[in-house]
């Protein structure tokens, strides 16, 4: 068994999902067997419950599993399938802990951090790391070296090396900052120096140390770190500011990291052939774009774009494939209300996304309204779906009071609602639906053509859905239900007949959007878009 640490240090934010997602694509491209764990320091069991204005997006994996949304990083750069067991929390471990407790499994001993806790933490990145089968399996530990909550899996990870074997078997990825001080813009190495020597007093010692910086280190830097922080200086990486996410396993490429990598680790490569074609004309058709549209994201999250983080990579997806930019106006639902035309004025596109609770949803009313009425292609994904349906219901229908059960219990027109005995696996037991179900599409239907399948697995997250009295009227005003649960009984896909590209789905297509797969529904949107702009 063969593990990565990335750790981070200085501050938080420095990218280090990204960096260890770029280590396991260049791997990757080496036919190098990769997968990915992510630990996150807190003490909730997962990131269901969490508001996506403090951590940004609930990522959702086929298992069903809510989990941080580095879990997204590391499928769409290694394109892996992963499970909720990938994601590691405080919560997580602390729970299986207290439960062998109660089941008397320590037979009367004094259960401590040391080693109980730290045991369960080992036990579930072995196991993990067993069943995934990967040839390597990078682990990157959540939160900043120095806190408080990270020392368990610190110390967790110290004896992994230990126990697997420091040689060649376990490496340490440092990720710091590089802050540039002063007018003759000096490379400041000290907090790195304080950072590593904070790992060492944890019995750490880094084989690679990545330094964030604005700029690319120069050789005195470099050597200064190296010297320093005592590794080779090619084992100093620098990352400087990309244009693109996706340009960082580029970078990394150039200064040989993987070649590092194996060699330290006695990885054998299928191949010497660093196959990153594929990738290089990817970036290339992000960073050097011929043409723009934009498109309006209308939710009530939108100061913080890492709320939406999956449907903006879904749009890099979608926009590289016909090397368009798509740039993103963050509409905030309230803003829309008020002013429909002035808010989205000028945009080739709208896109309601997920959401819960009722705040701003008459906004995003108003803003499918002002798309279908104005020939502007729409795309709703989940409550975007059941906006679009209650919009239709109101205008189209005549249903005035038509809304979701979830904003009035009480309405007399509850065309979306909770169906019946839904069962969800989520750890709360509410019953919400989610994960991977499959998805029938009806002959000569849009959402047919995009997906070019009759069948399809898409992921969910909802506990609402279109009320089957309504499905009859709203199809006989050309609201077609193209996309169905299995059994018919779910409405999946809704696509207005009559309006150049009017879509929305009630699974989240944006968390199965990979590099060179593109979710089909945004890949709609943007091709709609680049025509409405023409
Ligand atoms: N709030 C809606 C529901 O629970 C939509 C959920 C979502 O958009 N993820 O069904």
């Amino acid at each position: 068994m063969k593990l990565i640490f990335v750790s981070g240090g200085v501050i938080s934010g420095l990218g280090k999902g990204i960096t260890a997602s770029s280590i396991g694509r260049l791997l990757e491209s080496r036919g190098i067997r990769v997968s990915a764990i992510k630990i996150d320091p807190y003490l909730n069991i997962d990131a269901g419950t969490m508001n996506p204005y403090e951590h940004g997006e609930v990522y959702v994996l086929d298992d069903g599993g809510e989990v941080d949304l580095d879990l997204g990083n590391y499928e769409r750069f290694m394109d892996l399938h992963l499970t909720r067991d990938h994601n590691i929390t405080t919560g997580k471990v602390y729970r299986s802990v207290i439960e062998n407790e109660r089941r008397g499994e320590y037979l009367g001993k004094t259960v401590q951090i040391i080693p109980h806790v730290t045991d369960e933490i080992k036990r579930r990145i072995t196991t993990v790391a067993r069943e995934s089968g990967a040839d390597v399996v990078i682990v990157e530990l959540g939160g900043t070296v120095g806190d408080m909550e990270s020392m368990p899996f610190l110390e967790s990870a110290r004896q992994l090396g230990r126990d697997l074997g420091r040689e060649e078997n376990v490496l340490f990825v440092h990720t710091t900052l590089i802050p540039i001080m002063g007018s003759v813009g000096e490379e400041k190495t000290k907090p790195t120096q304080h950072s590593v020597r904070e790992l060492m007093s944890m019995g750490i010692r880094p084989d690679i140390i990545v330094g964030r910086c604005s700029e690319p280190l120069s050789p005195t830097a470099r050597s200064k770190i190296a010297m320093f922080c005592d590794v080779p200086e090619d084992a100093v990486i620098s990352t400087p500011d990309a244009r693109s996410i996706y340009e960082v396993p580029l970078n990394l490429e150039r200064q040989e990291v993987a070649d590092y990598i194996i060699d330290r680790m006695r990885l054998r490569p299928l191949t010497s052939r660093r196959d990153m074609s594929f990738w290089e004309g990817f970036v290339d058709r992000i960073v050097n774009p011929d043409r723009e549209v934009e498109i309006a994201l209308v939710g009530k999250y939108t100061a913080l774009a890492d709320s939406y983080l999956s449907h903006l990579e879904a749009f890099t997806h979608a926009g590289a494939a016909r090397r368009c930019r798509v740039r993103i106006r963050f509409a905030d639902s309230d803003d829309v209300l008020t002013d429909p035309a002035g808010t989205l004025s000028g945009v080739h596109g709208v896109i309601v996304p997920g959401g819960f609770g009722t705040r701003g949803t008459e906004g995003m009313v108003a803003a499918a309204r002002y798309a279908r009425e104005n020939g502007i292609p729409f795309l709703g994904v989940c409550l975007g779906f059941q906006i679009a349906t209650i919009e239709i219901c109101r205008d189209v229908l005549g249903l005035e009071d038509a809304t979701s059960t979830e904003f009035d219990p009480d309405t007399p027109d509850p065309v979306i609602c909770i169906m019946g005995e839904q069962k969800g696996i989520t750890d709360m037991g509410a019953t919400m639906r989610l994960g991977a179900q499959t998805v029938s599409i009806s002959e000569g239907s849009m959402a047919l053509e995009l997906y070019g399948e009759d069948s399809v697995s898409e992921r969910h997250r909802h506990r609402y859905e279109v009320n089957p009295e309504y499905i009859d009227r709203l199809e006989s005003v050309g609201w077609h239900f193209t996309g169905r649960s299995e059994c018919g009984t779910r409405m999946e896909i809704g696509e207005l007949e009559g309006h150049p590209f009017f879509m929305a789905s009630q699974f989240h297509p944006e968390f199965r959007s990979r590099p060179g797969r593109p979710s089909p529904l945004h890949q709609g949107l943007v091709d709609a878009a680049l025509r409405h702009s023409e």
